[in-house]
């Protein structure tokens, strides 16, 4: 198997030729680098994204206890989202965090140390750790619930946690009658229509209906509490729809600059989280665990697209696809989700 660093790659952005369906010119331009519309027309597209986002906002305001519960994952990305939703449009959030027991102990902290400073309400919420271990095992030997489109952007292992917790935020926005759902989400970690969604909840749980026996079947039956919601819950909260922003995919914004502007409200890089993570110790597992089955780095679409719109530079980008973490440091993770390396 090749090392990521010595994969072909598009000579502006960095994907790599082992990307399912990749494709690349006589240049060695990606498909994706050929189509993208100059730095003119990307911030004019922006601007539409973030117009129709601020129209959705102030439609919401003060409908409900909160105006928006914002999934906070303590890492730099949601902690921007969390304070330009508080600061810049003032809204009243509820910051909820999901601890998966792989939080590094520095991210725990800066969740309290940021909402503190933005006088949001925090939550923290812990699913039980033996099934959130099953969980991560289960996904990481059967690939769980994730679909081919998914497995372009995002490890089994992220994939089942991120659906759990978009879950829960959906359940909390019932509960306290907050019309919108943040997420932190950057650009090429979703599809851009993810800045401003309007989400029916009856037809996206008659959707799912099929798969709740996968779910119970893959992580145990009682999973359905964390991926599905309830029809009485539906019907007796004040609303059946929600709003999905992703604030971050209307901005132009870098990681540099996005670290500088959290650091006045006290928050600090944790240091045991790996390249990709700035909050979660298992994240290089899955990176290690998808580049093993599909040989390719779980965040080339991201950092891909960063780089391809000028928001990271190339260089750095390379560094974070082309240093995939050996299982040989991960053997603390691999213990405590229970899994032997010849499991992988
Ligand atoms: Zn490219």
């Amino acid at each position: 198997m090749k090392k990521a660093s010595e994969l072909q790659r598009c000579i502006r952005c960095t994907i790599p030729e082992t990307f399912p369906n990749i494709s690349f010119n006589e240049k060695g331009l990606c498909e994706y680098c050929q189509e993208t519309p100059d730095s003119k027309d990307l911030e004019s597209e922006r601007n539409q994204l973030q117009a129709l986002m601020e129209a959705e906002i102030e439609k919401s305001r003060g409908k409900g206890e909160y105006d928006c519960i914002v999934a906070y994952s303590g890492g730099k990305d949601s902690t921007y989202t969390l304070m330009h939703l508080t600061k810049h449009y003032n809204l009243n959030c509820l910051a909820v965090t999901i601890d998966n027991d792989f939080m590094s102990s520095q991210a725990v902290k800066n969740c309290y140390i940021v909402t503190e400073a933005l006088g949001v309400d925090f939550l923290m919420f812990k699913p039980a750790p033996s099934f959130m271990m099953n969980m991560y095992k289960t996904s990481i030997t059967t690939g769980g619930v994730q679909n081919q489109a998914a497995i372009k952007r995002v490890s089994s292992v992220c994939n089942s946690c991120i659906n759990l917790i978009n879950n829960y935020m959906i359940k909390l926005a019932l509960l306290h009658e907050a019309p919108i759902v943040a997420g932190g989400y950057i650009g090429g970690q979703v599809p851009k229509n993810a800045s401003m969604l309007n989400m029916n909840l009856i037809q996206r749980e008659q959707l799912k209906k099929p798969l709740l026996e996968k779910y119970n079947s893959l992580f145990g039956q009682g999973s359905s509490k964390f991926f599905f919601i309830k029809d009485s819950l539906i019907s007796n909260a004040n609303r059946n729809s929600v709003t999905i922003i992703n604030p971050m995919l209307t901005l132009s914004i870098g990681e540099e600059d996005i670290i500088t502007a959290i650091k006045d409200l006290g928050w600090i890089k944790p240091q045991d989280t790996g390249r990709n993570s700035s909050n979660c110790l298992l994240n290089d597992l899955g990176v290690a665990i998808h580049y093993k089955k599909h040989k390719f780095h779980a965040y080339e679409f991201e950092v891909a697209e960063q780089v391809r719109y000028g928001l990271m530079d190339r260089e750095l980008g390379l560094k974070k696809v082309t240093e995939i973490p050996d299982f040989s440091e991960l053997t603390d993770q691999m213990d405590k989700v229970g899994l032997a390396l010849s499991e992988i």
